[in-house]
């Protein structure tokens, strides 16, 4: 209780004493109360960016006095842990299945990587799907790393979001700090700085996995950074180019349709393959303005190729997650239909595993609406992912694309043999086609037709080339390869 007294004017001008009584325990419980919620983060129960500094804040304190001899002396060689966590791929998840899933997924993951770090640590979720944490006291370096790693296993396993699984990685930047550090004035700004770079490098090895922070990779980061900025300006500038890679009928060697590849026609770094900026574009959601840009050139360009020796063209374009999961998919791929003339028969589109995974349901939907437009749909990099059939028959795929991994394995490895054999026999049987990839030799072609495989891409035919050379392979008259 507070009281303050005062003289005011009384009704007939004489001095009047007014005391009052303020019951402040009410004010300081709702300011104590105001504290403690701006240290915690209200969709997760983390601890918000303040608490976490908080949380330093009391470590280096700690330090400070084991420095000065007022508390017990620090073990020689204590270690500390501060990592960065960041949900593989976490907008394509909110574009997609929208924000309360997004938020589930959060929780789900903050929690998860609660019960990794342990008791001690604080774990807290600075924003967005940015999640940091924080452990000291670990006996050695190689325990710190272990930690490190430990957390990346808050991705194992899938989310359950309603009535579906979500499938989804996360990435974990570190760096390691010799406990005595929070003694000697640690600034968490620094470290958390080194964690994010650390975190950039794993993003760029394509999530799910840990790196350490180390001096070499600030470098690497700042390309990085550029490289998203020249992105969009080189999707305005239209510098990006579509190359074309023939699908030949491995029985009369004739082209029966082209993938498009696209290529960045670097202004001062030369022409870029699609693994140094595509991985950036999906991260950064640049992908879609350039996948638009793939869907209409490609369109635009079969549209005007004259028949092959088999009838017409198909041109094949690969499809990342993100613009599955875009509402505006089906609306971009009728427009680019339409406005170019192909017939949608013509078209096939390249869609993978892991970005058919997030949404298998909401996929499909926009898979059949295309479908029944009569565009065709193919499964690529087949052996690399999950490799379950089972998506085949929910899906309207009819051609599967077994990955150049397997295809390496012919024909000696009998493991390749087998599953490409499994896949022809079950696919055939479904009445699928299917294309073996990357086909460099002769005696994999051997193979390949032992195992009733028909159709095939790959260096030994044609590597990608414009489309002016991808014409003149498809339209002669001899075999091709
Ligand atoms: P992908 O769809 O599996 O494409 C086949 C890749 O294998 C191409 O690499 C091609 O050049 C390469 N390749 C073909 N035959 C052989 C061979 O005989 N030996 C070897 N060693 N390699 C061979 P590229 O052009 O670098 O493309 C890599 C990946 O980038 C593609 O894999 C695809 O997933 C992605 N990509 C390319 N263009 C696009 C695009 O427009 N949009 C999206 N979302 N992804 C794209
Ligand atoms: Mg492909
Ligand atoms: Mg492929």
């Amino acid at each position: 209780m507070r009281t303050e007294i005062r003289v005011v004017e009384g009704e007939h001008g004489e001095d009047v004493l007014e005391v009052t009584a303020v019951d402040v325990h009410q004010t300081k419980l709702i300011e104590l109360e105001v504290s403690r919620l701006l240290l915690i983060d209200a969709l997760t129960g983390l601890a918000s960016r303040r608490g976490l500094e908080q949380a330093w804040e009391e470590r280096c304190a700690e330090g400070a006095a084991r420095m000065a001899g007022e508390a017990e002396a620090e073990p020689p060689q204590a270690w500390a842990v501060l990592a960065q966590i960041d949900i593989d791929r976490f907008g394509v998840v909110n574009a997609g299945l929208g924000m309360v899933a997004g938020d589930e997924m959060l929780r789900v993951i903050g929690e998860r990587l609660r019960a990794l770090a342990g008791e001690g640590a604080t774990v807290a979720r600075m924003g967005a799907d940015d999640f940091v944490v924080l452990v000291s006291g670990l006996a050695t370096m190689a325990d710190a790393y272990a930690l490190a790693v430990q957390l990346v296993g808050s991705g194992a396993e899938p989310v359950r979001i309603g009535v579906r699984d979500v499938y989804s990685t996360v990435s974990v930047g570190a760096t390691l700090l010799e406990q005595r550090a929070f003694g000697s004035g640690a600034r968490l700004d620094e470290h958390l700085a080194e964690a994010h770079v650390a975190l950039r490098a794993a993003k760029a090895r394509n999530g799910n996995c840990v790196e350490l922070f180390a001096e070499g990779m600030r470098a690497a980061a700042q390309s990085n950074i550029e490289t998203h900025s020249a992105l969009r300006h080189g999707i305005e500038a239209r510098q990006f180019v579509l190359h074309y890679q023939p699908i030949v009928d491995l029985e009369t060697r004739e082209v029966v349709g082209a993938e498009a590849l696209v290529r960045w026609q670097h202004p001062t770094r030369g022409l870029l393959l699609p693994s140094e900026f595509i991985p950036l574009a999906e991260e950064t959601g640049a992908i879609v303005e350039l996948g638009d840009y793939v869907i209409e050139e490609a369109c635009r360009a079969a549209a005007r190729w004259p028949a092959g020796p088999r009838g017409e063209l198909t041109v094949a374009v690969n499809l990342s997650a993100r613009q599955l999961l875009s509402p505006e998919l089906v609306t971009r791929i009728s427009r680019a239909l339409e406005s170019s003339g192909l017939a949608p028969e013509r078209l096939v589109l390249e869609i993978t595993e892991t970005s058919v995974i997030y949404d298998l349901d909401g996929a499909g939907w926009t898979l059949r609406l295309l479908a029944e437009m009569g565009v065709h749909f193919a499964l690529d990099d087949f052996g690399t992912g999950y490799s379950s059939l089972a998506y085949l028959v929910q899906l309207p795929i009819d051609r599967v694309k077994v990955d150049r991994s397997l295809v390496a394995g012919l024909p000696r490895t009998s493991g390749s043999q087998a599953v490409i054999a499994g896949v022809v026999g079950m696919t055939r049987a479904m009445g699928f086609h299917v294309i073996a990839e990357g086909v460099e030799t002769e005696d994999q072609i051997d193979a390949l037709n032992g195992l009733a495989c028909h159709l095939a891409q790959g260096f030994l035919f044609s590597p990608p080339v414009s489309e002016r050379r991808f014409l003149r392979l498809a339209t002669r008259q001899s075999p091709v390869g």
